[in-house]
């Protein structure tokens, strides 16, 4: 069976990009259809910030803009500045959803506002701006004849003929949520370019794996540094520093995750990432001598307790004693027998904890994933395709990886906000000529 959309805008994805590339297509006037491959949109979105979905980052939308690599700072550029963090927000409070600002400038919803209630509003702007919504609609392809856009095929079999298509369909990451690369496979075939996958906000699987009981601790603010292996780097000394992050760490059964653990992945996946070590420093505030100073103030004036309780004002319990063992270092020393040599060791033990040696940074479980059509063939200001005409891309199905935050979902937000209102803008145009 044959749909026509001929005179309507078709958005393929009804995730954060295609959710608002839908909602501003036809608030710009344009007869609006979004075809969802799961049974409910915005399932991204529902698992986004451990369910509390870190919508946005607050602050000038130019500076928000600068967290991102060079080249896809300077392609987001516009489309920020056209839809910026406040006007996301402003999106949520129009439907009575309250946000606040991390002091680290991440935003959320008010709890108990939580993501389902994003997504709840999204829907309702979707319904007020009149978009018909397709749901259990697998696109299997996108057809393009003589350069232009056709249409797609559903994986019943249907097609639905079109002239003005967005494609919104994400990454590869998390592939339950929907998201299993199709994008790229149909992007790749109407002639665009892709730049290689590589894994980005994801989590380090480390060799050797922390003991189970690890499983689950977290480490606040600390500074994770991952370098490459010494061994990689030609011996002697450390090896080349690839990315710091400070934040939270989170140990798993396979090695680390949480903010700093994402924050380097990129890095490290991009490095050859086997032969790439992490280490933590614990303390990122003390410099090595002050803690010294610290560690021997500390002892004298508690010559009788054990060294350990001085190491657990700063470490979670379960890692008082590993640390111990990587420094070398006897637990039950007391303060009055620590030697000059176990003090140093702890001391560097607590500045640059060896994790270990990334085994693997898995692909599938980033946050995001680096890579994707190549923002050299897509135009920054309306979001068209160079390469097929009435083809439009946003979100994640482009080479954009923004680090922890709230930035990724501020670029699909943009970038989807933008291709809905080129393609409204374009059809109109078409229906219209002298308008
Ligand atoms: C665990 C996790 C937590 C995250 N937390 C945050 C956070 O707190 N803040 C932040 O900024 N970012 C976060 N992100 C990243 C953010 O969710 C993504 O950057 C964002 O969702 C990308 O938007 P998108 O619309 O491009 O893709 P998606 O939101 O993934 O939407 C793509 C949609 O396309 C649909 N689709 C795919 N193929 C087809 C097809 N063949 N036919 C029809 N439909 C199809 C999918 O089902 C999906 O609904 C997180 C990601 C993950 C995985």
């Amino acid at each position: 069976m044959v749909h026509d959309f001929n005179n309507a805008v078709v958005v393929i994805g009804g995730g954060a990009a295609g959710m608002l590339a839908a909602y501003r297509a036809a608030v710009c006037g344009a007869p609006t259809l979004l075809l969802e491959k799961k049974n409910r949109l915005g399932t991204k979105i529902l698992i986004s910030g451990g369910g509390k979905c870190n919508v946005t980052h607050a602050g000038p939308i130019d500076e928000v803009r600068a967290r991102f690599r060079v080249n896809e700072g300077r392609f987001l550029r516009p489309s920020f500045f056209r839809f910026t963090n406040e006007d996301f927000v402003d999106l949520l409070t129009a439907k009575g959803m309250q946000v606040y600002t991390r002091p680290d400038g991440r935003i959320f919803p008010v709890p108990p506002g939580d993501a389902k209630d994003v997504v709840e509003v999204l829907e309702a702007h979707l319904r007020d701006a009149g978009v018909r919504v397709w749901l259990d609609a697998p696109v299997v392809s996108v057809d393009v004849e003589d350069g232009a856009v056709a249409g797609v095929t559903l994986e019943n079999g249907d097609t639905v003929a079109t002239r003005r298509l967005i494609v919104a369909a994400g990454g590869s990451s998390y592939p339950a949520t929907g998201t299993t690369g199709d994008g790229w496979r149909w992007m790749a075939q109407a002639g665009h370019t892709l730049v290689p996958l590589r894994a980005a906000l994801a989590p380090l699987y480390l060799e050797p794996t922390p003991p189970a009981d690890w499983s689950g601790v977290a480490l606040r603010d600390c500074l994770l540094r991952a370098r490459r292996a010494a061994v990689a780097d030609g011996g002697g000394g450390p090896g080349k520093e690839l990315m710091r992050w400070r934040g939270d760490l989170l140990w798993t059964h396979k090695g680390v995750s949480g903010p700093t653990a994402l924050g380097v992945s990129r890095e490290v996946a991009e490095a050859i990432p086997e032969s790439s070590v992490v280490e933590v420093d614990v303390l990122p505030d003390e410099p090595f001598e002050r803690l010294t100073a610290r560690l021997v103030d500390w002892c004298r004036a508690h010559p009788r307790r054990a060294v350990t309780d001085f190491v657990e004002e700063a470490l979670p319990n379960r890692l008082v004693r590993p640390l111990f063992e990587a420094a070398g270092a006897d637990p039950a020393t007391r303060g009055a027998y620590l030697s000059q040599r176990d003090r140093n060791r702890l001391v560097q033990a607590l500045k640059g904890w060896a994790l270990g040696r990334v085994r693997h940074v898995p692909l599938e479980r980033g946050e995001v994933v680096a890579g994707g059509v190549s923002l050299d063939e897509v135009d920054p200001q309306t979001m068209r395709s160079r390469k097929v005409r009435g083809l439009y891309l946003c979100g994640e199905v482009l080479d954009i990886a923004g680090p922890v935050g709230g930035y990724n979902l501020q670029a699909a937000w943009s970038t989807g906000y933008v291709a809905g209102e080129t393609a409204a803008a374009d059809l109109m145009k078409e229906e219209n000529p002298s308008a």
